[in-house]
């Protein structure tokens, strides 16, 4: 390895290593300076007053909220209750929580509603009943209808009360700091870590709370020439408005003089292609199929309910974080649904791509499904389903293969994996598994993920099977990464002004108050005057 590669190398590894507030630069509390609160009275005027967005969606308006139920002696209750019943445990302890949650509950009802006639309108489903369902369906939401009156009855007037609260000034503040501009300036650069179609990703640091981030850059000029501007739109909209344990979040949208930069998600575990091909014989473990395939399923599903079809599933988007889960990533070519829930368009990578495409058909969320069948199948055999290594067949006899050709099943497949890779590569799509009508619930009841325990997996507590190494980076040598060529001749103008400020929207709420908690900031920073003031302390 080069000189300079290792010094780049050895720098991110560092940046990523700092944890505590180390990457922070010296004047971050600068940065992130509340504004007094009478500079909040516009966006107090125009800021939507919606309870769902305010006190469950958004994390700093969540813990904000809870914190101000904290203070109220009659409310303090319905905290500790909502935190009981949206506590996400293994099947075994679920019983018995659920039994102590329904006791506790109906012995203390009293403090619930110290005044009788305010009594709470939750009805907590009887111990017994719970039971039995959890038999039944040990994944079983038992509580959903209790959470939902919590919330119908949280939403009234104690979110009223709530917004005449010295916490609902303080989320106001916090509100103005996540609207600063955003420019280059708020991050510091490290090593480049790819290559796309419009540009590089970068890995890069925010100077205020020491997150990394990979920054997308799409070269406005590239965009220009190559008329990508709806597709960039496209992406940077899809990404802003999801929020999925399994597909990258976008952080920031910003712009500088020559690109568009999307901050997206660090992901420094490589991608699985790198992990298929690079590491030994090619092919992965049983376990890690499992998994990996797991997790794509659960993020194919957040996708679907969106009504996005993510149209590019294949190894190199599906990328490894620090603890080995994955996360699906390039939403370049995904699309939302129209009404009709079907659109046409030839696009997707060759070998991925399902027959209803290659056909020129209309076509939905079924193409997804044959992609998953195209991943298992390729992370379980060390090569695609329809291309053995190295071979490289004519794009007319690929789709020949495609659309004709049943795919071989060597002894590395078990039963239960060679049976979904085959459901899952149905050549018919309404005969696809995925396509029956359950969508993916029938894809996660196949055999083959009986081991996995889908209520946990979604909430991020299943260990993963490998871990990438800290010390390692899973991307190619700096020098290796082929420079992107620069487009001469193209002139932009105020049209192209009009598409960036479009893109240029700065921070991304959910992502971005997610970076303020788990980084510490919230906590250092959310301090309230002495106690009964009614405005936050401006000064520390
Ligand atoms: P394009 O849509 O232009 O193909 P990609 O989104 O696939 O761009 O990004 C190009 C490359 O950058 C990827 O192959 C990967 O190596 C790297 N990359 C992209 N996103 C991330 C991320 N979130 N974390 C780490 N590396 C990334
Ligand atoms: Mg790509
Ligand atoms: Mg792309």
């Amino acid at each position: 390895m080069e000189i300079e590669s290792m010094v780049a190398n050895s720098a991110l590894i560092r940046a990523r290593e700092g944890g505590g507030g180390k990457g922070r630069s010296w004047k971050w509390r600068e940065m992130l300076r509340f504004p007094h609160i009478s500079q909040c009275e516009d966006l107090a005027m125009s800021i939507e007053r919606d309870y769902y967005s305010l006190c469950v969606k958004q994390p700093i308006g969540k813990k904000l909220f809870q914190l101000f139920c904290q203070s109220r002696p009659d409310l303090q209750n319905y905290i500790s209750l909502q935190d009981a019943l949206s506590l996400p445990l293994p099947d075994d302890r679920r019983v018995c929580v659920c039994v102590r949650i329904c006791l506790h509950t109906s012995l203390t009802s009293s403090s619930l509603c110290p005044q009788s006639n305010q009594c709470v309108p939750v009805v907590l489903p009887h111990e017994q009943s719970c039971i039995q369902s959890l038999e039944f369906d040990p994944c079983g939401d038992v509580f959903h209808d209790c959470r939902e009156d919590l919330h119908e009855y949280l939403s009234g007037e104690p979110f009223l009360q709530y917004q005449d609260s010295m916490f609902f000034d303080r989320f106001l503040q916090w509100k103005m700091v996540e609207r600063q501009p955003i420019t280059k300036h708020v991050f510091r650069q490290y090593r480049l870590l790819g290559k796309g179609g419009f540009g590089e990703v970068w890995a890069c640091q925010v100077r205020a709370t020491g997150m990394m981030y990979a920054c997308k850059k799409l070269e406005k000029t590239h965009v220009k020439k190559r008329r990508g501007e709806s597709m960039a739109l496209n992406e940077k909209q899809i990404l802003e408005g999801l929020d999925s344990r399994f597909v990258v979040n976008l952080a920031y949208a910003y712009e500088t003089k020559h690109a568009l930069c999307m901050v997206l998600t660090m992901m420094n575990g490589g991608d699985l292609r790198f992990h298929i091909y690079n590491i030994g014989a090619p092919g992965l473990e049983e376990d890690r199929v499992r998994f990996y395939a797991a997790e794509v399923c659960c993020g194919l599903m957040h996708l679907h309910q969106e009504s996005i079809v993510y149209r590019d599933l294949k190894p190199e988007n599906i990328l490894l974080d620090d603890n080995g889960h994955i996360r699906i990533s390039d939403l370049g070519l995904a699309v939302r649904l129209s009404e009709s829930r079907m659109v046409r368009g030839r696009v997707g990578t060759l070998g991925y791509m399902a027959p209803e495409v290659i056909s020129h058909e209309h076509y939905g969320k079924t193409v997804d499904w044959w992609g998953l069948g195209c991943l298992i199948y390729e992370m379980t055999a060390g090569q695609p389903p329809f291309r053995s290594r190295g071979e490289h067949p004519s794009t007319s006899d690929m789709e020949r293969r495609i659309l004709t050709q049943q795919e071989e099943y060597n002894d590395k497949f078990c039963q239960e994996v060679k049976d979904l890779c085959s459901l899952l590569l149905t050549k018919e799509p309404r005969q696809r598994l995925g396509c029956w009508g359950a969508n993916g619930k029938e894809v996660q009841s196949h055999a083959f993920f009986k081991k996995i325990n889908f209520r946990m997996l979604e909430a991020g507590l299943v260990e993963p099977p490998f871990k990438p190494d800290p010390r390692q980076v899973y991307c190619s040598d700096v020098q290796d990464i082929e420079e992107f060529s620069t487009v001469k001749g193209v002139i932009l103008d105020q049209k192209d002004n009009n598409f960036y400020s479009k893109f240029n929207t700065g921070s991304v709420p959910i992502t971005w108050q997610n970076e303020i908690i788990e980084m510490g900031c919230f906590r250092e920073l959310n301090i309230f005057g002495p106690s009964g003031s009614r405005s936050p302390d401006l000064d520390w």
